[in-house]
């Protein structure tokens, strides 16, 4: 099998800000892998707050040998270097895309599961509450049945966000502090934000990764709560049991669909929730996540709806949900 890759740069179509960062744009890493007259392709979105770029997913991406045989799962991943989850996702994704181009079916199908899975969340950046709640008012009619608030502003109204959104939407509504909270101010913030008036169902990564406070804050916290920086790979799940309700699970940092799978499974027997979440990708990226999305509890897979424009479509939007079309492979094709 040949293997290709490039840097390619996704615009947004407005400035998305979380607690640690803000951007315009997004480098992602696509990969191409040919095999007996067709191609195969995947998207790697690299994560800066786990030291990976671009660069350090291509100079990966030299090192990988795929021998002959795509449908060698086990043997592949066996024999390629460590670290890179993203551009191991990204080799993964074009995999699976391959065997679906050469056995004519779509990649959920090849992997027996459902093209449904749950709504998408539309995601809210972090703004001024004012600024956030016109920005929910400005998607009303897109179609999206849930929403996702970035949090964690560090100035006292995090709180006020949350209201001004719940002023102007009756949507199920769920929030994201990107690791911005002690213990101290999660259980004096999320009380509030699950209380009826406001009603948030979940709080995704309220303190910082590893913080010895996870166990007090699910013991405490009267509103389920996910971890995403606390959980990577399998190797994660068990831990995550002690400190939260549910995982987030993004193939860019699982290393790609097979260990998502497993990821899902494991939490399952945990007792604990699931969400499959994203990156800003194209609907490259977005489409190996939509085959596996009938697993999850909860479904964040929004990136390319972020874009100015998606250079990978081919992706369902129906009812809210993220489908995979029914052509082989991932089902999307580079406009
Ligand atoms: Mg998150």
């Amino acid at each position: 099998m040949q293997l290709r890759a490039q840097k390619t740069i996704l615009r947004l179509a407005e400035t998305f800000t979380i607690s640690r960062s803000s951007e315009d744009e997004a480098e992602v890493v696509q990969v191409e892998i040919a095999h007996d007259g067709a191609t195969g392709f995947g998207e790697a979105a690299p994560i800066a707050r786990y030291e990976e770029s671009a660069g350090s997913a291509l100079e990966w991406l030299e090192q990988v040998e795929l021998g002959d045989d795509p449908f060698a799962l086990d043997a592949i991943f066996d024999g390629l270097p460590p670290g890179e989850q993203a551009a191991r996702s990204a080799v993964d994704a074009a995999l699976h895309d391959l065997q679906g181009k050469l056995t004519g079916l779509p990649v959920y199908r090849l992997l027996g599961m459902r093209p449904d899975g749950p709504p998408t969340s539309w995601t809210i950046w972090l703004g001024d509450p004012d600024d956030m709640g016109r920005r929910t008012e400005k998607i009303a009619d897109r179609g999206f049945k849930r929403l996702k608030l970035k949090l964690g502003g560090r100035d006292g109204l995090d709180v006020e966000r949350v209201r001004a959104v719940r002023n102007v939407t009756d949507l199920p509504l769920m929030c994201d502090a990107n690791e911005a909270w002690t213990l101290d101010e999660a259980l004096e913030i999320i009380p509030q934000l699950g209380a009826p008036q406001i009603g948030i169902e979940y709080c995704e990564q309220p303190l910082q990764a590893g913080d010895p406070d996870g166990p007090a804050l699910k013991e405490r916290s009267p509103v389920p709560i996910y971890v995403d920086e606390d959980c990577h790979t399998l190797a994660d799940v068990a831990a995550c049991a002690e400190r939260a309700h549910g995982i987030n699970i993004k193939l860019a940092k699982s290393g790609g669909i097979r260990e998502g799978i497993r990821m899902a499974y494991a939490a399952r027997a945990l007792g604990l929730g699931v969400m499959l979440g994203c990156m800003i990708e194209s609907g490259l990226g977005i489409a190996a996540g939509a085959q596996i999305a009938s697993l999850m509890d909860h479904v964040d897979l929004d990136g390319n709806l972020l874009l100015a424009e998606d250079p990978w479509p081919g992706l369902g939007f129906v009812d809210g949900v993220q489908r995979p079309s029914d052509r082989p492979g991932l089902g999307v094709e580079r406009a």
